[in-house]
């Protein structure tokens, strides 16, 4: 079954994501646990825990279906010891939310070299900080995005996400999800129904299937490998719906949350239901 949803608001609660997300007709949905604009937050209240537990409970949404993103402040590579005692220390407090809202996976940028070392030493204190926060935490799976490459950010090739699992120490704990407008702007062509099925192809090769644990379905308005990262709605920008289209009939995508970081909330609702649309009748 294709999970399909979008990165809601948490504004005023966790729970209240759960709602917005049933509001737009998803059964699949993206949040933060904390504002991801700032190092530190309060811990989260057992009432919030328990509201959240139970709006998941009551609209259907198992931990399969929701894909927590973490705070863009967090650099899991980063060159510099301070820098990266305080990145690791907040991932392990994102892992832990995650863990106490009952949820199973964590989706991040891996990181970013800013110019002072080598990419593989910077992928390999990326597989090192996912290694300590397995260490500092139960159960919750690090899923590593992909990135369209701006600035000095890792992640733009398949290559690099496969490199950095495979100092991964448990296995069972790491994944990656995959963003269509980041692929398309670090040089996967997404611009036919092709396109994207040689694209899973290429993650399917490089990176493997069983590693899949989410996707971002963005169009671009970015250029086609131009390294820089611009959502836009469905369709609307330089992939166009092609790929959208080929995505959804590809088994591939199946059981894994399927999320909209669209440009605009409004039309979420419709289109959801545009890419239910194009699976092909059972
Ligand atoms: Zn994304
Ligand atoms: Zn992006």
């Amino acid at each position: 079954m294709k999970t399909i949803g979008a990165h809601v608001s948490a504004a005023g609660g966790v729970d209240q994501a759960v709602i917005r997300a049933t509001e737009i007709g998803a059964n699949a949905f993206a949040l933060f646990t904390k504002n991801q604009r700032q190092w530190k937050a309060k811990p989260l209240e057992p009432a919030t825990i328990e509201a959240f537990k139970r709006a998941c409970a009551e609209h259907g949404f198992g931990p399969a279906q929701i894909l927590p993103h973490d705070s863009y402040l967090i650099n899991l590579g980063h060159p510099e010891p301070e820098g990266l005692a305080k990145s690791r220390a907040a991932f392990v407090d994102e892992c832990q939310r995650c863990e106490q809202l009952g949820l199973e996976l964590l989706n991040f940028h891996p990181g970013s070299h800013l110019n002072r070392i080598s990419e593989s030493d910077c992928l390999a204190r990326i597989a090192e900080s996912i290694n300590e926060a397995h260490a500092a935490t139960r159960s919750v799976v690090a899923v590593i995005e992909n990135t369209a490459g701006q600035g000095s950010n890792l992640g733009f090739r398949f290559e690099h996400l496969a490199e950095i699992i495979e100092q991964v120490d448990d296995k069972s704990r790491v994944g990656a999800c995959i963003d269509t407008c980041h692929a398309f702007a670090a040089g996967y062509d997404l611009r036919s129904e092709a396109g994207a099925t040689a694209m899973l192809d290429a993650f399917e090769n490089i990176v493997g299937l069983r590693y899949l644990r989410g996707m971002h379905l963005n169009d671009a308005k970015s250029e086609f490998a131009s390294r820089v990262d611009r959502h836009h709605s469905l369709g609307q920008g330089n992939i166009g719906t092609a790929a959208f289209t080929a995505l959804m009939r590809d088994p591939r995508t199946d059981d894994i949350p399927l999320i909209l970081e669209t440009i605009e909330p409004e039309i979420w609702a419709q289109e959801i239901q545009w890419l239910r649309d194009q699976q092909p009748v059972a």
